[in-house]
């Protein structure tokens, strides 16, 4: 039996970066009547909030997706396995915090990509609104957002890689999000508040669950988007309460993220016609772009057993140590346990005459051979590193028209023979950085890929039998001017009224680093142009 439940305003499919900024934000206005529905439970589990329980959930899977790309062909055949968030707060409340804006000219390169208005001059301001800077005061920098942002204290073997990078010729960078090129070595920065995490869940939505016009529904998987003369009208989603279609008088928002937005399009007969006739999906709207566009990040890594150095692998060994770092984080809410998937970053071009950074290097105060297998019983620490803007780009199909059914990933990932070119490098760099001292003098053995592992021939061999996701998958339903392009620059989805996306899938281009931030600029951006369409 279906139960109609039909008097909001907004519907909003998808409760994690960007839906909890969307709840919030469109339920400001106290006549607007918001429904945000959300496939995972609350995010009340400690580990979400305490920095370092990312590791601890990563390895796990609990709040997970699980998801796995199709064998990716040069990646020795490999699946990968994908994350995502099924929790509110979405990958925004299990990903590693750390927090970049991204590089100004990431920015002004969606412009150019027909993501109009989307420049940095005309995005900075809202970068500076949606951050709490906990650092020292800088004009180019937020200090009343929703979102903190703090540098935690680093580690000895995070210094030393930093003064290891300067001797490798890297210059040093104070502050990744001043509106500067990022480039350069320096400490990383988390979305903390207070050592806890400061997701969006927390800080947008938690202060507006009181509202009487909000409802958010958690355990809802949305199914369908319900589409009616050219509109959307509402969706349909199974609740703890059974299969309810919600309706939405102003407008449907999805905000299910890279790959569940694509896969809910075209469930919802919204994609590439062929794709929907050969899932036996009628088409409401041929839409080819949806689905393709796919982006991510690429990471390899040096794992490296250091002299005792004050790693997390010999502090987790130790009970009293371990008791320490407890007490270290209850009292000054500092120390390890605030720390997220790294301690430092590296930014560095790595082809003569680049005019920016191509590569990132980010230093990890832990090791392991794999996250299922746990710490290494000794002393060790990792670098991850990866190429920025790759060129390769995948797709995302359905496996079936049914919605417990996973759709297939394809990456692609180094298909494009320029990212072959930049991830070469930036491995070539990672070792120059540590033959430099102080870092150098630190470490014991090189566990992966090991010292002989010299030539292009050799790295590439360790990049395709071990390289995984940053877990950045974006683009999937690209905003632009042209043709293919699903959204238009305010994000509505052409050729159906009452639809708007606001999401990873949105990105035309995949932007430098980490990408949750922009995601947030995402969704604030939405719930603008929402308001201001009345
Ligand atoms: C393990 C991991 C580590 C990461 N580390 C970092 C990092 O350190 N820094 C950084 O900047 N970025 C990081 N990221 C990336 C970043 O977190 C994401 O890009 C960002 O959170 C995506 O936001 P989103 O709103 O697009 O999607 P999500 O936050 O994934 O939200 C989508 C939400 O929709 C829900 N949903 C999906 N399908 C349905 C459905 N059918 N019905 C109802 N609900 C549904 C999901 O459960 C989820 O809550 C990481 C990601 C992961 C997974």
């Amino acid at each position: 039996m279906i139960d109609i439940i039909g008097d909001a305003d907004f519907v909003i499919a998808g409760g994690g970066t960007a839906g909890c900024i969307l709840a919030a934000r469109l339920s400001e206005d106290p006549a607007a009547k918001v429904i945000l529905l959300e496939a995972g439970p609350p995010d009340r589990d400690k580990w979400i909030h305490i920095p370092m329980g990312y590791a601890k959930l990563f390895g796990s899977g609990v709040y997970d997706w699980r998801y796995e790309t199709e064998p990716e062909p040069n990646l020795d055949d490999r699946r990968i396995h994908w994350p995502r968030g099924k929790v509110l707060g979405g990958s925004g409340s299990v990903n590693g915090l750390v927090y970049l804006r991204g590089s100004p000219r990431d920015y002004d390169r969606w412009a150019q990509a027909g993501a109009t208005g989307w420049s940095y001059d005309a995005v900075e301001p809202i970068f500076r609104s949606i951050e709490h800077w906990e650092g020292d005061p800088s004009d180019a920098r937020g200090a009343e957002g929703k979102v903190h942002v703090a540098v935690p204290r680093m580690a000895p073997a995070a210094a030393a890689f930093i003064e290891s990078c300067v001797a490798a010729g890297l210059p040093r960078n104070p502050d990744w999000n001043n509106g500067k090129p990022i480039d350069g070595v320096g400490p990383i920065q988390l979305n903390t508040r207070r050592g806890r995490r400061s997701s969006t869940a927390q800080e947008y939505l938690r202060p507006a669950m009181g509202r009487q016009n909000l409802r958010v529904i958690t355990g809802a998987i949305t199914t369908r988007i319900v589409i009616a003369e050219g509109r959307a009208t509402g969706v349909v989603a199974m609740t703890p309460a059974g299969e309810q279609t919600f309706t939405a008088k102003r407008q449907v928002v999805v905000c299910t993220g890279a790959i569940e937005t694509p896969k809910l399009l075209m469930l919802s007969g919204i994609g590439d016609g062929a794709h929907l006739a050969e899932m036996g999906i009628e088409t409401r709207l041929h839409s080819p772009g949806v689905g393709r566009n796919l982006q991510d990040h690429l990471v390899a890594k040096f794992i490296l057993r250091t002299k005792p150095c004050g790693t997390i692998n010999e502090i987790m060994r130790n009970p009293l140590r371990q008791a320490k770092m407890g007490l270290d984080y209850l009292f000054t809410r500092n120390g390890p346990l605030s720390v997220g998937a790294g301690e430092a970053n590296a930014f560095a071009r790595v082809t003569p005459g680049a005019e920016e950074a191509e590569a990132q290097l980010l230093f990890v105060n832990f090791a392991v051979i794999t996250y299922q297998a746990g710490l290494l019983p000794h002393p060790g620490v990792m670098f991850n590193f990866g190429q920025c803007r790759p060129d390769s780009r995948g797709r995302i199909t359905l496996r079936s028209p049914n919605i417990e059914d996973k759709p297939r990933i394809r990456a692609n990932y180094l298909e494009h023979p320029n990212d072959v070119r930049v991830i070469l490098e930036a491995a070539k760099l990672s070792r120059r950085v540590m033959e430099q001292r102080p870092l150098a003098n630190l470490i014991e053995e090189e566990l992966r890929p090991g010292t002989d592992t010299r030539d292009d021939e050799a790295y590439l061999r360790h990049i395709r039998a071990t390289a995984s996701t940053v877990f950045h998958p974006c683009g999937t339903v690209r905003m632009g001017t042209d043709d293919q392009a699903p959204l238009d620059p305010t994000l509505r989805l052409k050729g159906i009224a009452g639809l708007t996306v606001a999401d990873a899938s949105a990105f035309p281009l995949i932007p430098s680093p980490n990408i949750q931030p922009a995601v947030m600029l995402v969704a604030e951006r939405a719930a603008t142009f929402l308001r201001m369409a009345g």
